[in-house]
C-alpha cells in the first residue's frame, strides 16, 4: 500500500501487528480511514477516505464508468496555474439521470477535500474518529465496537418519482452539505463571520437542522403534514435520523409515500428560507403545507400511482391512497 518509512509510528506498529491472524481479522479496512495530504498513497476508489466505505461501493455506477480505476487521489486532481484544484475522475459524459445524480453527489462530497502538497497522507480510526495514541487503545476500541458503518445514504433519498435536483438537496442535507451560515462559517466562506444567525428568528445559529426541522415555522410545517396523516410525531434531533425512519409504525406503504413527502418538504422549506434571505418575503407555513401536498400528488400522478384518485381526497384523506389498486405499482 505504501512505503514504510513514510508511515506514522502508530501505523507502522499496526502494520507489524497485522501479520498475526487475530489482529488481521480485527484490522479490517473498515476500521480506519485516510486523511488526505498529498494524496499519493491513497487509492481513490479502493481506500476508505470519504465517509465510511470505499467510493467504489458508494458510487458503483460512476466506478463502472471511470477510466481511472486504480489511480491514487493525486492522479485524480488537476491544479490550475492560480492554484485552484478540481477533480477529474476519468468519467466521459453524457451521463444518464441516475449517473448524473451520483456524479453531483460525489462532487459535492469531494468539495470538502483538498489535496495538500505539503502534507503526508495519514491514517485515522473511524471508530473514535480521533487519532489513537497507542496501538493498544486502537485495538481496544475496535474490539469493543462492532458497529456496522456500512450505510448507503443514497438509498435513503433516492426515489425515481422525485426530481434529481430535490433528491440531491435531501442527500446534501443528510451529509451536512447545505450552504447554511453555520456550514459557510465553518469553511470560512461567510463574508461577515458574526452574521451566522438564522434569518427567520435572528436568534439561533443557522444550522441545517435548525432550518429544516427545529425552527418554530419549520416545526409547524412538519406538524401540519403529520396531522394531515393523523400521525403523532416527536421532533427528531437531526435530518439523517429523521430520514432513515419516517415510519414510526405507520407501515411500509405509508413510509413509501413519506419518503416523497420528506424530500418535498425539505426542498420547500429551503426555498422558503431563500425567499426570506434574498427577497425578504415570508410565506405562511400553511401555504407551504398545501404546496407540498400538491407537489407530491403531481409526482404520484406522473407515475400513474394515483389513477382515479382525486386531489381533494388526497388533501383530506391521504391514507385512502394506500388502498387504491394503482398504488401497488408504486
Ligand atoms: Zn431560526
Amino acid at each position: 500500500m505504501c512505503n514504510s518509512n513514510s508511515l506514522s509510528p502508530v501505523w507502522r506498529e499496526l502494520k507489524r501487528l497485522q501479520s498475526t491472524d487475530e489482529l488481521f481479522e480485527i484490522l479490517s479496512p473498515q476500521s480506519f480511514k485516510w486523511n488526505i495530504g498529498k494524496g499519493t498513497q491513497i487509492l481513490f476508489w479502493y481506500d476508505i477516505w470519504v465517509g465510511v466505505s470505499k467510493l467504489r461501493d458508494q458510487f458503483p455506477a460512476l466506478f463502472r464508468l471511470s477510466g481511472k480505476k486504480n489511480e491514487h487521489i493525486a492522479d485524480m486532481v488537476i491544479f490550475s496555474e492560480n492554484g485552484l484544484m478540481w477533480w477529474d475522475i476519468g468519467i466521459l459524459f453524457p451521463l444518464n439521470e441516475y449517473e448524473d445524480l451520483q456524479y453531483q453527489m460525489l462532487m459535492s462530497l469531494l468539495r470538502n477535500f483538498k489535496v495538500d502538497l505539503y502534507k503526508e497522507d495519514e491514517v485515522q480510526w473511524t471508530h473514535s474518529l480521533e487519532k489513537v495514541s497507542s496501538v493498544a487503545e486502537g485495538v481496544r476500541v475496535m474490539v469493543k465496537s462492532h458497529i456496522d458503518f456500512e450505510f448507503d445514504r443514497v438509498k435513503v433519498v433516492w426515489n425515481k418519482l422525485v426530481p434529481s435536483k430535490i433528491s440531491t438537496f435531501h442527500w446534501l442535507a443528510i451529509q451536512g452539505g447545505i450552504p447554511v451560515k453555520e456550514v459557510l462559517s465553518y469553511r470560512n466562506c461567510l463574508n461577515n463571520s458574526s452574521d451566522d444567525k438564522c434569518a427567520w428568528c435572528l436568534d439561533h445559529i443557522e444550522s441545517i437542522d435548525h432550518i429544516l426541522l427545529h425552527y418554530s415555522w419549520s416545526h409547524k410545517v412538519w406538524t401540519g403534514l403529520f396531522k394531515w396523516w393523523n400521525i403523532f410525531w416527536v421532533v427528531p434531533s437531526n435530518v439523517l435520523e429523521f430520514s432513515v425512519d419516517w415510519s414510526n409504525g405507520m407501515g411500509i406503504k405509508a413510509e413509501k409515500v413519506w419518503k416523497l413527502i420528506g424530500s418535498a418538504t425539505f426542498w420547500a422549506i429551503w426555498l422558503a428560507r431563500n425567499e426570506v434571505i434574498f427577497n425578504g418575503s415570508y410565506t405562511c407555513w400553511a401555504v407551504i403545507v398545501s404546496r407540498i401536498k400538491l407537489k407530491v400528488f403531481q409526482w404520484l400522478v406522473n407515475a400513474k400511482v394515483c389513477e382515479s384518485f382525486q386531489l381533494y381526497v388526497w388533501s383530506d384523506h391521504p391514507w385512502l391512497l394506500l388502498q387504491s389498486p394503482s398504488f401497488d405499482m408504486f
